[in-house]
Parts: C-alpha cells; structure tokens; sequence
C-alpha cells in the first residue's frame, strides 16, 4: 500500500529530475501531489465536425492525419510545419509555428484530436498550433474524448503532461488507500463528498456537476483544518507552559499620573485584557488590532512596566531600525523616570555596546530590551524574561515566538498590528490567538483629508505643500517602489527628490529609501522628527508606525499602485497630532477599478471598512500577504469568496470542540492523526 507521506521520487514514472522539478513547485510527497490543484481546466467536451466549424470558435476536432506533414525551416531557425486532417465531413489544415518536433507524432497517422481556434482560410478551415493528440494514447490511460484537462501551475521545463501523468497514476493506484478523515456525521451534515471522490474529481472531473461537489469538499476541508490547527496550536501554546505571574500593581496608576494624556476608552479596555493575562500562569497569547494612530505603543509600555514593578524583563521587538529606535526613545521617555533600565538593540548597535548589553539583559542589569528581530536571531539569553511584544508582527510571522523561552518559563506574547483585519476573519485566521481591539482614536484627532489629483495637476499639490511648510507643518512625499532590493527603487526616487529639490529649493528636502544604509536612514528620519527636513522624499521605508506629530501633509504618487490598506496605512503617518492633515493621492491611471478605490480612500478613514474592501476588490492572497502573516496559504480556499463555506465549517470546529474541549478527538481518530500531521506541516517542524 502506498503511503501519502511517501516521496514523491519514489512513484512510478518520476525520476529524479522530475522530482527536482516538483520540488520547485513545493511537492516532495505524494500527498504534495494530490493537493497540487489544477489552475484551471481546459474544457475540451464540445467537439465537432470539420463541416459545422465556424470561423473564431475554440473547439476540438477528431480525425486521421492525411499525407504526410510537411516541415519547413526558415533561414531565422524558425520551422513551420503543416499537415491535415480528414473526418467523413471534411477536412481541416493545421499548422504549427516552431514546434518541428511534432512532426514525429504527425507521421504516425492515426486518429488525432486537435483543440485550437477555428480560423477560415482560402482553403477551407485551419487551426494554427492547437494542441495535439494522438488519440489512442493520449495522457496515458485518460479519455480524451469529452475531456476535461486540467491545467496545473507548473516551472521550467516540468510539462503538462507530465503532471497530468503522475496525477493520473496516483488516483489509480493510490486513491483507494486513502483513508476518509472528516467524521461521517459532518461530511453528512455538510453533504460533503469523500476524499476520494473529491480528489479524483478535482483533477479530473467527468462534469461540472462533480467538480463543484469535489471543490466545495476540498475547500470546506481546508477552512476545518485550517480552524482545528489553530485551536490546537492555541492549545498546545499554552499546555505544560508555565507564563510568569505577573499581579497588577501601582504602577499603572503612577505612568497614568505622568502622561500628558487619558488613555482612551478602548486602550483602558485592551490594557486590562493585557493586565488580567498576565496574572494567569498560562502564558498570554494575545493579538492586539488597532487602527494607525490608535495608541497601542502606550498601551506595551504599561504592560512592560507592570513587568518591571514585579522584578521581571520585557522585551519588544519593531521590523525596522527606525521603528525599533522610535519605540526605544518612547518607552525611555516614559519609563526612566521609574528608573527603568532600557536598552537598544539593532543590527547596528556598536560591538562594544552590544556586548555591554548582552550582559546586563543575561544578569538583570537590564530591564526592558528594545529592538529588531536581532534580539532573537543572535540568541540573547535573558535573566527573568516575563513578556514579548512585537509591533507591527506581519513582518516576523506570527508564530516564531517559541524561541523566547527561558528557564523552562514561557514568556506572555504581545503581537500588535494596524493591520485592521474584519473581526470575523481575525477570529478565524488567528484562532490560536485572543484578540484585542482598540477600536477609537484619541481625541482631538481630525480626520485626515484626502483628495485625489491627477498627474499633471501636482504643481497645484506642490504649492499647497509649500504653503504648509510656511505654517511650520512637515510633510512626505512617497512613491511605490517597494522592493527594497530593487535597483529602480533607488533610482525612482533619487530622480523625484531630485526634481523637489528644485521645486521647493528653499526648503530643508530629504531623501529616504531602502538602499540607503540603516545609519543614513535613521540619521535623515532623526532629522525630519526633529524638524531639521521640512519634506521627505521616500519609498514606503516609512510605511509602519513611524510617528511625527508636526507631518501634516502625504502626498502618494502613483497611488494606483498601492493596496488600499497599504495607502491607508500611509495616510496614517499623517494626522497624529491636533492639526489639520491632508493626504494627497496622485494617480495616472483611470481605469475604472483604479477610480472605484480612490474614491473609497477619500470618502473613508475607517481602516476596517477599507480593509473589507480592499479584500473584496482583491482577494485574500495580496490582501494579506498571507506567508507574511504566518498564516498557511490557502490551496484552494479564498476567504473572501468562499466565507459561506467558511462559517460552516467554523461552525463544526465550534461543535467539535463544544464536546471535546482539548481536541483530543477519541472518537475520530483519523481526523485526530490528520490533524497532528498538519501541526507538524504548520508549524515546520
Ligand atoms: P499606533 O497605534 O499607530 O502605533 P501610536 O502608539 O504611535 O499609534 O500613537 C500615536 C500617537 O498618539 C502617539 O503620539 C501617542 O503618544 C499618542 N497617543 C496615544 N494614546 C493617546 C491618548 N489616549 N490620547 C492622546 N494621544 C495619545
Ligand atoms: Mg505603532
């Protein structure tokens, strides 16, 4: 019996180059395999014949090759080969542009099939390079009449048919050992398929009929699993951790007395969700949401001085050295004065310091440790390590947080994002993790307005631009060439600021972009926070959390480029102190979807409205940037499309673990040994 888990190298027909090649595309397994969905299908049922062919229809045509084919190589290298077909009705030319090595398949005269484009001719009917098969043993073993050919995504030099082959193997020899693993009362509740059926049926389906009842299977098959790993991956989170007790204390009341602010209704909310964590054994495991500007970094310096009041460390971690530097000059800011010992630590931090700091953090000497991903990847090992926030985490990977243990103790873990994220997909896509909203900006704020302009109307934007800068406000200009790796990114930029350096030549013009280096990056943010640079001239380097109260103006070229909730992140960067901000959207495309989404950047400032529409226009892939979330990619489920199906399945998940809290599963013991695959997959390891 073969086994799913089995390699794919060792099925009949794959040698090792087609298993590097498979490899590519991410399959090493026979189960890989299965799920290795077609893209799309090519519905080759309608046929006819050569005498009720009309001009322009794609089609597939049954016959026997006439004469022998004719090849003819062009002095360019280029062939033209040309042959016929004849059915008792007519007959119909094909010609095939540099495919020479056809000509073999074409001399053996059989019975062919040909699916293309009908075109009419002088002659008669022709197709020119249809696809080609000889019918007796076309895909070896698959009926190619009334056909549906699936077409899978693929790399270099892995065919079609290739796949089509191995595919096709499989469901014969190994489909049957497949074992069933959603219980029988579900699949019934649900009318669901079996695997079997549903995979066989995926790949090739006899009718439209059963492909809809295979995708529906498969589709509600993976939003299940999807919620049952979470729930159990929350489960196992927190089973046999033991979290550092953290009880409230009064220090929260002497941080209250020292800022020159009220915590929002939404932050106090949130905050003491955090508090009451903490006071648990069980190691905390929350997710905190919250539109830009929201407040939530005040809200992790509460939590870390809770911490601190209680003898323990906490650490935070930001994605960028600008962030990283940003957050520490806060929670300095904040916390020194209780006599919190605070420190940076980035990819850039000088040896000697480093080194000075490493120690402290390894004997207590220090308390909070502020900084990049560096404080996990260089192994620092910490003396009493109570809590982790990381900001911003979607560029971490939600799930890395198990390298932060210490001394048996599990630290709690803050993951806070501006990523607003409808609640009900949250709840879904992060069920391993509880989650806080704060849902209400600070007082005072104005919502931020927000016209749109054509291209060859910024002069105008610019002499606006120069008016605020006279009343002493800052602003960005920003253009979308993200890649920081990119070579174009640099020069894009560089030439904008170039041209602004002439416009607004008497003002202070500074220039931000990936491909400078973290120092002169740090040192120009440094300058624009101290109001040393009137306009920054950047790619989106600035794109998270990065705050200047006195900015008051951003300006997106090319807005049309960016995700809406990617430019409304941006907008985020302006608008957080009591003036007036203006957000300007420059675009140069007018198609109509382009026009649709600005018009809901300047009609909205609500992050989650923008979000749900921008899952809606663009699907979940681009939405969520799903591997960056640390979130598995969904094969063939899309959140958005699919969210019916969705609900019923998170509607079985609730039911499941209503009677089974810990999702030990006794009674479904090929879901529970699916389920424990799947983890291992999830979590890589
Ligand atoms: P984000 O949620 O986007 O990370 P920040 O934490 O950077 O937002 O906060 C944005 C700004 O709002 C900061 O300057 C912060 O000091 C200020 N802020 C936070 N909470 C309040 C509040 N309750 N009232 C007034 N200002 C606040
Ligand atoms: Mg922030």
């Amino acid at each position: 019996m073969e086994c799913l888990n089995q390699g794919i190298q060792f099925i009949k027909g794959v040698g090792p180059k087609t298993a590097e090649k498979l490899l590519k595309i991410g399959i090493t397994t026979v189960r890989d395999m299965f799920y290795h969905f077609p893209r799309e299908y090519d519905d080759r049922r309608k046929s006819k014949q050569i005498s009720q062919l009309i001009n322009g229809e794609k089609i597939t045509v049954f016959g026997n090759l006439s004469g022998a084919p004719k090849l003819l190589r062009l002095r360019s290298k280029k062939t033209i080969l040309s042959a016929s077909i004849i059915d008792t009705t007519g007959r119909l030319d094909i010609t095939f542009f540099n495919r020479p090595y056809l000509k073999e398949k074409l001399l053996a005269k059989s019975k062919v099939m040909v699916n293309g484009v009908v075109k009419k001719s002088r002659k008669g009917y022709e197709m020119i390079n249809p696809t080609l098969e000889l019918v007796d043993d076309v895909y070896d073993g698959i009926n190619a009449i009334n056909a549906i050919i699936p077409i899978y995504p693929s790399t270099f030099g892995l065919k079609q048919n290739q796949i089509i082959k191995i595919q096709k193997y499989l469901i014969n020899s190994v489909l049957g050992s497949i074992k069933e693993y959603i219980p029988k009362e579900i699949r019934e509740k649900n009318k669901l398929c079996n695997l079997a059926f549903a995979l066989e049926n995926i790949h090739f389906p006899k009718s439209s009929k059963e492909y809809r009842v295979a995708k529906y299977r498969l589709v509600f098959e993976e939003f299940f699993l999807l919620q049952l790993s979470l729930i159990k991956l929350k489960y196992n989170f927190s089973k046999n951790k033991i979290g550092t007790v953290i009880p409230s204390n009064d220090g929260q009341e002497k941080l209250r007395e020292s800022l020159p602010f009220k915590l929002t209704k939404a932050q106090d909310v949130v905050l003491n969700e955090i508090i009451e964590d903490m006071e648990n054994i069980t190691p905390m495991n929350r997710l905190v949401q919250g539109d830009v500007g929201s407040g939530k970094t005040i809200v992790a310096v509460f939590a870390m001085l809770n911490c601190y009041f209680n003898n323990h460390q906490a650490s935070m971690m930001a994605p960028t050295e600008i962030l990283a530097e940003q957050h520490y000059e806060t929670v300095s800011k904040f916390l020194e004065p209780f006599g919190v010992n605070v420190v940076l630590l980035t990819g850039s931090t000088k040896k000697s310091i480093r080194k000075k700091h490493i120690e402290g953090i390894a004997n207590g000497s220090v308390d909070i440790v502020v900084g990049t991903h560096a404080i996990i990847q260089e192994g620092v090992e910490f003396y009493k390590l109570a809590l982790v926030i990381t900001d911003e985490q979607h560029r971490f990977g939600v799930r890395q947080r198990a390298n932060f243990e210490t001394k048996g103790k599990s630290p709690h873990v803050i993951v806070m994002t501006a990523t607003p994220i409808p609640r009900t997909l949250a709840l879904v896509l992060y069920g391993d993790l509880d989650i806080s909203i704060i849902d209400e900006l600070p007082p005072g704020r104005k919502p931020i307005i927000t016209t749109q302009t054509a291209f060859d109307e910024r002069e105008r934007s610019y002499d606006f631009i120069k008016k605020q800068i006279e009343l002493g406000r800052q602003a960005y200009v920003v253009c979308p060439l993200v890649e920081e790796s990119e070579k174009i990114d640099a020069v894009s930029v560089v030439e904008l600021a170039d041209e602004l350096l002439c416009t607004f030549k008497d003002y202070r013009v500074g220039l931000l972009h990936g491909k400078m280096k973290s120092k002169e990056k740090e040192e120009t943010m440094r300058e624009f926070k101290n109001h040393k640079i009137d306009l920054l001239v950047s790619t989106t380097v600035i794109e998270v959390g990065v705050d200047v109260s006195n900015a008051t103006v951003m300006l997106i070229e090319n807005a049309e480029r960016f995700g809406l909730a990617q430019l409304h992140q941006l907008r985020g960067r302006v608008g957080r102190g009591s003036s007036e901000s203006y957000c300007i959207l420059v675009c140069q495309n007018k198609t109509a979807v382009a026009k649709e989404r600005m018009s809901i950047m300047t009609e909205t400032n609500d992050g989650f409205l923008i979000a749900e529409k921008d899952l809606e226009m663009r699907g979940t892939g681009e939405f969520f940037g799903v591997r960056q979330h640390g979130l598995p990619e969904l094969k063939i489920a899309n959140i958005f499309e699919h969210r019916k199906i969705m609900k019923k399945a998170e509607e079985q998940v609730k039911g499941l673990v209503r009677e089974d809290e810990y999702l030990k599963l006794d009674k479904y013991p090929e879901l529970c040994e699916k389920l424990n695959a799947n983890s291992r997959k999830f979590l890589g390891c």
